[in-house]
């Protein structure tokens, strides 16, 4: 097999990396740079421009020059925030149909643009190798779902590299810091602040394999954040100053973003800089000494945002933060010294334990780990192994309008997982599949992956029984089987692209569903109380029609009351009213202890009747 490299498709910046004779290298252009900036300037004519030369002339031609584009990857006009930033380039977010960048009558997809960063990285790479790199890993954050990671596998495709594996970013960065070697059962979190994203993840070490025991993050968070604070303040500045309102120029606006990014780095190692913009319009020039102090306390509410999700994920991991041993850090924007101080805090790494491992280079850690993971494809480090997980709990709607997971949210993968279930209705034709991702108790309130019918052998209801597969593959991508036991007859659907992807923020929904775990629990048990009281109401006026006329009088009454009683709940319920789990409940319970007689007299006829066909009964 070739050579397998790694790259890291970040939001902001770019980098490719390989193992060579079993030493992973980031792989640098003709000048020595590692960094490839994620910009891409597109031409009246001619090929599109990427990279450095493409983020200088982001200034001049902020209409044409497109950045973050990682955020667009597998996104649909309907995402409410798809245009929330304020990007200078022109975005086309309409409806259910995926985003583009229309410029010079060409509309390009995310998946294109990503493609030129792609094709430059696979040339630089060309450069150090005896052949043209023809395969990849690419990293995508935890948290894109199915349709983020394939449009990423798709922008390799049309880049002309067979994309062997996508994996997720921190996993590659603990890789990276060979954090393999360390003693059996070892416990790493992983916080990853870039420009564009924040991820945390919980790592294991068990024989040798990184096991994920949980992540948690924000695909909408990290150092673009930061420099957007920085520039509010910079703005309100300028107009103190006399100068120009920015918002009203796209040319001044990136002039001023890209100044204030370099401060904020500058102030990574130094405690003051000055900015300085000559000549934003011709009798206008702006000059303003910054202090770290100023940008920490500008900048504090972003990095403070990252500590609920590093919790979160020690929650989900079930670990207090002592159960760590290291905390690594990674992304760019983990250079600042407010954000290892934060990181430390959260973690508590002041006493030793865990310790804050800062030994590699953040920018590049991803990068090799992904160069890494390409080895061990390709069988150069045969002695690791992978592992992910799932994001968020995967399962199907279920009567009543409820989820019913079959693969919980941290499960690890590649995972099969199967349940079997029944039909509600006599002699059902078809069964529809709703496949669901999410953590609320109510279908509605998850995300629709797809849906599709399953075509059934009539049979009364509750006799047919059908089974329901979910695989998901090494690159997380979901497969649905839905078989009708009886007849055999299947089908197989896989979820990848899926044009009903409600793609709203992952975590808008872990939060969600913290928020409304209190409703949503008694909406699930109402629903359930709901389900058994018309099973047992309709149960109960059978067996009355039978067998009522044997029983007292009293004890009839005494069920007609209690079924009464029952139904006018339901009916309240039906109406739209207001009736909780815990009143249906008891209600259920009294017209069970009404209805126990009756199934006694029901179980008593029955054995009779069993009796007397095995002819034990003297005739
Ligand atoms: P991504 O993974 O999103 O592409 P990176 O890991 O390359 O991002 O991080 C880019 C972010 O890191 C940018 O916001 C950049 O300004 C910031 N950054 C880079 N170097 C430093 C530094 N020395 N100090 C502070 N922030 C930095
Ligand atoms: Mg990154």
């Amino acid at each position: 097999m070739g050579k397998i490299i790694g790259i890291d498709l970040g939001t902001t910046n770019s980098l490719v990396a390989v193992v060579d004779s079993g030493i992973p290298l980031v792989l640098a252009d003709d000048q020595g740079r590692r960094l490839t900036p994620s910009v891409v300037r597109v031409p009246a004519s001619g090929d599109p421009v990427v990279g450095w030369e493409a983020k200088r002339a982001r200034a001049a031609h902020p209409k044409t020059t497109i950045t973050s584009i990682k955020r667009f990857m597998g996104r649909r006009g309907g995402d409410s925030d798809s245009t929330k930033d304020a990007l200078g380039y022109p975005v086309r977010a309409e409806g259910n149909a995926p985003v583009t960048v229309p410029l010079y009558g060409r509309e390009w997809t995310p998946e294109e643009v990503s493609a030129e960063i792609l094709k430059v990285l696979k040339t630089l790479a060309g450069e150090g190798m005896i052949e043209l790199p023809e395969a990849a890993v690419i990293t995508v954050p935890a948290y894109f779902n199915d349709a983020q990671r394939n449009a990423t596998r798709k922008a390799g495709e049309l880049a002309g590299l067979r994309v062997e594996r996508i994996i997720n970013e921190p996993t590659a960065a603990a890789l990276a810091y060979g954090l393999n070697s360390l003693k059996e059962k070892s416990k790493i979190a992983v916080y990853d602040l870039g420009g564009g994203t924040f991820d945390l993840s919980i790592l294991e070490l068990n024989k040798g394999v990184f096991q994920v025991l949980a992540t948690c993050g924000n695909t909408r968070l990290g150092g673009d954040d930061i420099d957007r604070a920085l520039v509010g303040f910079l703005s309100e500045q300028l107009g103190q100053a006399g100068g120009p309102a920015v918002t009203k120029d796209a040319g001044i606006a990136a002039r001023l973003a890209e100044a204030a990014e370099e401060a904020k780095i500058r102030l990574s190692t130094e405690t003051e800089t000055t900015i300085a913009l000559p000549f934003l319009t011709p009798e206008f020039s702006f000059e303003f000494e910054l202090s770290r102090e100023q940008l920490e306390c500008l900048t504090k509410p972003v990095v403070a945002r990252t500590r609920e999700y590093c919790l979160k994920a020690l929650t989900d991991a079930g670990l207090a933060s002592e159960d760590l041993d290291q905390v690594i850090l990674v992304g760019g924007q983990s250079r600042m010294p407010l954000v290892r101080e934060f990181a430390s805090e959260i973690f508590g790494c002041d006493d030793g334990k865990p310790e804050l491992n800062t030994t590699q280079n953040p920018d590049e850690a991803v990068a090799l780990g992904a160069a890494i993971q390409g080895g061990i494809l390709s069988g150069d480090f045969s002695d690791l192994l992978l592992l992910d997980v799932t994001p968020l709990s995967l399962g199907i709607e279920t009567f009543g309008g409820l989820m019913n997971v079959i693969i919980p949210r941290n499960t690890t993968i590649p995972v099969k997982r199967g349940e079997a279930f029944t039909t509600v209705a006599d002699y059902q034709k078809d069964v529809l599949i709703h496949v669901l991702q999410g953590e609320r108790e109510k279908a509605a309130d998850n995300w629709s992956l797809g849906r599709f019918t399953l075509e059934f052998e009539p049979q009364p209801k509750g006799m047919a029984k059908m089974g329901v597969q979910f695989e998901i593959d090494a690159d997380g991508i979901l497969h649905v089987l839905a078989r009708d036991i009886k007849s055999g007859n299947e089908k197989i659907v896989e979820m990848r692209s899926a044009v009903d992807v409600d793609d709203d923020d992952v975590q808008q929904m872990i939060e969600e569903s913290v928020e409304h775990a209190f409703d949503d629990i008694e909406e699930r048990r109402c629903v359930e109380a709901q389900l058994r009281a018309e099973q047992t109401t309709e149960a109960t006026r059978k067996g009355l029609e039978t067998y009522g006329g044997e029983l007292p009088g009293e004890q009839r009454a005494e069920i007609e009351t209690a079924l009464a009683e029952v139904a006018a709940l339901l009916t309240e319920k039906e109406k739209g009213g207001t009736i909780t789990a815990a009143s249906l409940k008891d209600s259920n319970a009294r017209l069970d202890s009404a209805t126990q007689p009756l199934a006694e007299l029901m179980m008593d006829r029955v054995m009779e009747q069993m009796l007397e066909n095995r002819g034990v009964l003297p005739g």
